[in-house]
């Protein structure tokens, strides 16, 4: 893969240098079977250092976990080699099945089948709470 001309697909620019490799995981982009590349430190004029995500696929991101791990990214989707579209992100105000509830005795933890839901409860520190134990995320 030529990580400099995707012809379709999906770039998540100016990455906090170091959140890529989470924002990655948490995308769940290990389990597919697509060319995806992270380039790490990548020297940004704006942001000093930046990671970015290269995807060369037209496959759904959850814009939501970008928000979540860095609201300050941008997403490009490219078709046929150009910038179709550019969306800036914003932090979630809910997060489903996105990040697990640590406490043991949370109730997800004995409902497998329950939804893991945290809630925005503090935009300035960016805290997530679970909405059924209110630990922190
Ligand atoms: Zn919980």
């Amino acid at each position: 893969m030529n990580i400099d001309s995707i012809r379709n697909g999906i770039v998540i620019d100016h990455i906090t240098a170091g959140s890529g490799m989470r924002l990655y995981e948490l995308l769940g982009l290990d389990s597919l079977d697509v060319s995806v590349a992270i380039i790490k430190n990548v020297t940004s004029k704006k942001m000093g250092k930046k990671d970015i995500i290269k995807i060369d696929a037209d496959i759904p991101v959850d814009l939501n976990v970008i928000g979540y791990v860095d609201p300050s990214a941008t997403v490009n989707y490219i078709k046929d080699g150009k910038l179709y579209e550019k969306r800036n992100i914003e932090m979630p105000e809910t997060l489903v099945n996105v990040i697990k509830c640590k406490n043991p005795r949370c109730i997800t933890s004995c409902e497998q089948e329950l939804d893991h839901v945290f809630c925005l409860t503090d935009r300035e520190h960016k805290v997530y709470r679970c909405v059924y134990c209110e630990t922190k995320a």
